[in-house]
């Protein structure tokens, strides 16, 4: 069943009977409570505040309010999501509680579904940022070696995790996925973040379209919509975990849109114009996958060192900071086709 996901074949083993507490609901006859606790698999050190990032937990349920009427509070670091008569109810650290399903082996994929969906929400071990983070370029750390997140599968509610062998990059998966604009979610993905960057580049020339802000970061949503829904439909793990890539991008195209609209504020969007420049070209890199680009990195080393000039000389000017982070994320975006993935 950890192999073939959440699509598995729908029987429940002893082992997994012994993990899951499923009992009759005492309010609702005929129907079943299910509690248990996901963890990472035990040779990973798992984070000190708890499993799941509650900002980012949040945002990933709010994008996939498909699975149902959601409630989440970043505070509190939980969430409660209703749908069809089941409530699910599920923490930061992974404490999770299911009313109302019809019986033990919905119960259960149920909780499997939900572990993929807030798989990326989830803290690293190894370097403390969310998966989702890890997996944009954005983490030196996990971009050199596979990140152990990724690496050891979904939070589960067995001892045993999921462990992938092999590793290939971003680049080669899109090319055996044959991922193309509109075909299935992840070309669907595609065709959004094509309308996000196509609008950043406008706003960057300094011909921004009406709302365009707003515009790019609903495209943005819309790509990361799709790449989860990839991630949790996506029978085998092999192939859904190319999603993260996508969730990872918006990420980082997300943080630019922000860095615009602040720059905007203070007339000063054409500041960021080298960095956006260097995002689209890393994007071409990654629509085309051609193999990696030294000059992406050269131009990168350049712009960082223009900027630490304009710092050391004014440091107080606000709108560096908002052009840094252009830059960052505009170097992360450069790197993705060669980040590495779990095969
Ligand atoms: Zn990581």
């Amino acid at each position: 069943m950890l192999k073939d996901g959440v699509e598995g074949p729908r029987t429940v083993s002893l082992e997994e009977a012994r993990v899951v507490y499923v009992r009759p609901c005492v309010s609702e006859a005929g129907k079943v409570t299910a509690s248990t606790r996901l963890t990472l698999d035990p040779a990973l050190q798992p984070a000190p505040y708890g499993l799941f990032d509650a900002d980012t937990l949040c945002l990933t349920l709010e994008l996939t309010r498909h699975i149902g009427d959601v409630r989440c509070s970043p505070g509190l670091g939980t969430a409660r999501i209703t749908r069809d008569n089941r409530t699910l109810l599920v923490s930061k650290d992974g404490i999770l509680n299911l009313r109302g399903a019809e019986d033990k082996d919905e119960a259960i994929d149920t909780i499997r579904a939900l572990s993929r969906t807030l798989w990326g929400s989830a803290v690293c071990p190894a370097c403390g940022n969310v998966g989702f983070d890890c997996l944009s370029g954005g983490c030196t750390e996990c971009f050199e070696s596979l990140c152990p997140l990724i690496k050891s599968g979904p939070p589960d509610m067995l001892e045993k995790h999921l462990g992938f062998d092999g590793e290939t990059s971003v680049r080669e998966a899109l090319d055996r996925q044959n991922v193309t604009s509109h075909r299935e979610k992840l070309g669907e993905s595609l065709a959004h973040f094509d309308e996000a960057t196509r609008r950043i580049a406008r706003v960057a020339e300094g011909k921004p379209e009406n709302d365009s802000l707003n515009a790019i970061k609903k495209d943005t949503k819309s790509a990361m919509r799709a790449a989860l829904e990839h991630i949790v439909g996506t029978m085998n793990y092999r192939d859904a975990v190319l999603g993260f890539a996508f969730v990872g991008l918006g990420f980082d195209l997300d943080r630019i849109a922000h860095a615009l609209g602040e720059l905007s504020h203070m007339k000063h969007t054409s500041k960021a114009a080298d960095a956006i420049e260097l995002a689209l070209k890393g994007y071409e890199l990654f629509r085309t996958r051609r193999g990696p680009d030294p000059k992406l990195a050269e131009r990168y080393s350049a712009l960082r060192g223009i900027w630490s000039e304009a710092y050391t000389r004014t440091p107080d000017d606000r709108t560096l900071v908002w052009t840094l982070k252009a830059l960052e994320n505009a170097l992360y975006i450069s790197r993705l086709p060669e980040l590495r993935l779990p095969s």
